[in-house]
């Protein structure tokens, strides 16, 4: 049986960005349930970088990410990641109140209507975040993929997690097929981090996955490509530009889900376009592609990483929700420091990492 110091289930951008940063370090595999990676949530995102986005927990870990995501080092990639976009959040009364330090600044009414022309009169004022950017989410986890292997990792796809215990020191994991030892077992499998644990015998903590739309919509209206992420700040859609006439619109859905292969249903598709609608005057010639993908959470919606504080050694990586991927730079760091037990990296002093720890679910 092949033995490794780490196992770490899931090859999405979690499980990728975590075994790059500790791949030249311990001996480190990947097992991916799917023929590639980045088949679920991960290869499903809207793809932006909102610093206001998730509260101040997961705040503090995108504005740490944001450095490498636009200026990465040469050797891991020869182009940035991010793509300037803005944001404008629009409001029909009380403007938003974003977490403490995102830049940020009213729009009135005249102005709002040179970013979004078209938008409907009830739309009073807006906030415009110009921070927010668009993120080449492939790129960034081929990037992740390409270095664990150069670094020595082993990644192997069609290799799901059927069962795991742990004895003498060592996990036995049963793979479709196979099985293979591993003296730490990582959880990065996102909608199914809950069943991964108890297949390992490990006490779930309630990640909850969440189906989230999105629609490709052509509309009657070009020169969309730089134009805004345009959100209502009381949370009930979003829409970007994608190409010269067409938009990447989501009615900001968040249903409850087992773990699946997420489709998007015909009625969220239909309250995207009313929304929509609602928002802007510009008329909607086609829907070019619809598409669903799962976020999941854990009960408090801050993310988890670190060791379960029973043993024995199981570490989690989970509940990245919407955030995932704006988040995973800093967030793989931390959580390489934590799974190896060294100091956290000096970049990420602001970050109290006890705030990310599995055991907040075992106090009471
Ligand atoms: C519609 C939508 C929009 C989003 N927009 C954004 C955004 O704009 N910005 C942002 O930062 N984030 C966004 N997100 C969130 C982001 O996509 C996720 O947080 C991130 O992709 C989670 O990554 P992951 O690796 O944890 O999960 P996944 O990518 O789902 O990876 C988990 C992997 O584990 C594998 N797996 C599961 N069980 C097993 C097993 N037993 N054995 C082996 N492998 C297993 C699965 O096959 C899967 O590939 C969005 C998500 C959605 C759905």
């Amino acid at each position: 049986m092949q033995q490794f110091d780490v196992l770490i289930v899931g090859g999405g951008i979690a499980g990728a960005s975590l075994g790059a940063q500790i791949a030249g370090q311990v001996r480190t595999a990947i097992i991916e349930a799917e023929p590639h990676c980045g088949m679920h949530a991960t290869g499903r995102s809207a793809a932006f970088w909102l610093e206001s986005y998730g509260g101040p927990h997961v705040a503090v870990l995108s504005a740490a990410s944001r450095d490498f995501l636009a200026n990465p080092p040469a050797d891991f990639s020869d182009h940035r990641f991010l793509r300037e976009r803005g944001a404008v959040h629009l409001t029909q009364d009380v403007l938003p109140e974003l977490p403490e330090g995102v830049v940020s600044r009213i729009l009135e009414r005249e102005e709002l209507e040179r970013l979004v022309p078209g938008v409907r009169p009830k739309w009073r004022r807006a906030l415009l975040e110009p921070g927010c950017a668009d993120i080449d989410v492939a790129g960034l986890h081929a990037s992740y993929l390409r270095k664990f292997r150069r670094e020595g990792g082993t990644l192997a796809n069609d290799a799901r997690l059927e069962s795991a215990s742990f004895a003498d020191g060592l996990w036995t994991v049963r793979l479709n097929g196979s099985a293979v030892g591993a003296a730490i077992l990582v959880n990065a499998a996102g909608a199914w981090a809950d069943s991964v644990a108890e297949a390992c015998g490990m006490r779930p903590i309630a990640v909850a996955p969440k189906r989230r739309t999105m629609v490709q919509l052509r509309v009657g209206r070009s020169g969309l490509r730089d134009l805004p992420l345009v959100d209502d700040a009381a949370g009930t859609f979003y829409f970007k530009g994608e190409g010269d006439r067409s938009i990447w619109l989501s009615p900001h859905d968040e249903i409850e889900s087992g773990p699946c292969d997420a489709a998007p249903e015909e009625i969220d598709i239909a309250t995207a376009i009313d929304r929509f609608e609602k928002a802007v005057d510009w008329p909607v010639e086609a829907v070019e592609r619809s598409w669903a993908g799962l976020r999941s959470f854990a009960p408090d919606r801050v993310p988890v990483y670190g060791f379960d504080p029973v043993s024995p050694p199981f570490f989690w990586c989970v509940g990245q929700g919407g955030f995932g991927i704006q988040t995973a730079p800093a967030a793989s760091q931390l959580a390489a420091s934590l799974l190896l037990r060294r100091e956290q990296p000096a970049g990420l002093d602001r970050i109290d990492a006890q705030v990310y720890s599995p055991g907040r679910f075992y106090r009471n």
